[in-house]
């Protein structure tokens, strides 16, 4: 009899509603105990729709939660000095503790000083040199918020770092960089790879821990990943039924019918999923993590400008 192995899914939505539910019991007591509201300020500049969706489910969760929330909306004409008008508002602000810029801002506007003109300690996306510096010298400050929810899956999944080969596919700022420096803190033996690796297939083939965040569907195909492994996968790529393969017509048949797109990952998921003992899906893996990781992010702001 043939054995069919199936990977163990990990659930960001359900995790996501966990830490969720923590924060909220643990803001509850706050304001109970200390007469006191953790607050969020967001700059959203211009009218981009994602960007819209984005930050109205950020104050959506805020309000779940029990954070005060603000978005402050700016015309996409603003200049930088405009926003560093408002920054320095809501750095100056006692009932506001973490801000965020909703990313990506319009061309004339320079992001590096945008950035770092947020205080490090209400930099909740953790985007802020400060932050990063403290990341790579494994000091205590704000994560970016994917990162974290990465290594707070494998946490609450009981998965062993400590020790492991991991592999990091992509290098950006907001992903790649900091989750390979968390599981290296975490002592993993990490490898990193990006557009300039030469041999891909053969620089993962031995990792344990496999993350890909690139935005390039079916990267990772079934004969690259080790056998066992476990794959984080923290793509998302949004499919046109003119675009599916049949494979993907048939699996995803009920999106295609229902709103003829759909959304898939950078890994070849089909393939991989029988090989590896746990794999996050897409949608439904990292994606949930984010959000849930920018209000611990927010609640650690609260609580380090309070001192508790
Ligand atoms: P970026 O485009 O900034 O980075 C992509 C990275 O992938 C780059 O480092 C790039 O290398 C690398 N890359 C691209 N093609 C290849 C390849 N063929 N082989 C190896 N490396 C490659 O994207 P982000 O990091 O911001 O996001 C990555 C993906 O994750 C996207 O699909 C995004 O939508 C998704 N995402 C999901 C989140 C979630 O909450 N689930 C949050 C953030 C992002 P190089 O720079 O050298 O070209």
């Amino acid at each position: 009899m043939e054995v069919v192995k199936i990977a163990k899914l990990i659930n960001g939505s359900k995790i996501s509603q966990d830490i969720k539910k923590e924060i909220a019991e643990e803001v509850e007591e706050l304001k109970r105990t200390k007469g006191f509201t953790p607050g969020l300020g967001v700059i959203l500049v211009g009218d981009d729709p994602a960007s819209r969706i984005y930050v109205n489910n950020k104050q959506k969760s805020c309000n779940e939660v029990g954070f005060y929330s603000e978005t402050i909306k700016m015309e996409e004409s603003i200049s930088t000095e405009d926003i560093l008008q408002e920054l320095n508002k809501l750095n100056n602000r006692e009932d506001i503790h973490g801000i965020l810029v909703q990313l990506p801002l319009p061309p004339q506007i320079d992001k590096a000083k945008v950035l770092e003109a947020i205080y490090p300690e209400k930099d909740v996306d953790g985007f802020h040199p400060v932050n990063m510096g403290r990341l790579v010298a494994n000091q205590e400050c704000l994560v970016p918020a994917t990162p974290s929810g990465i290594i707070e899956m494998l946490k609450r999944e009981n998965i062993t770092i400590k020790g492991k080969n991991a592999a990091m596919v992509g290098h950006s700022e907001i992903v790649g960089k900091p989750t390979a420096l968390l599981l290296l803190n975490e002592w993993a033996t990490v490898t990193i790879c990006h557009i300039e690796t030469r041999d891909l297939k053969a620089s993962i083939s031995d990792a344990d821990i496999l993350v890909v965040a690139t935005g390039v569907p079916y990267l990772i195909k079934g004969d690259m990943v080790k056998e066992g492994a476990v794959v984080i996968d923290v793509g998302i790529n949004r499919i046109t039924k003119d675009k599916a393969s049949q494979e993907l017509l048939e699996w995803r048949k009920e999106d295609f019918e229902k709103k003829g797109v759909t959304l898939i990952g950078d890994v070849d998921f089909l393939k991989v999923e029988p090989k590896v003992s746990y794999i996050t899906p897409v949608p439904g893996g990292v994606g949930p993590m984010t959000i849930a990781m920018l209000l611990k992010n927010t609640l650690k702001a609260a609580k380090m400008q309070l001192k508790i």
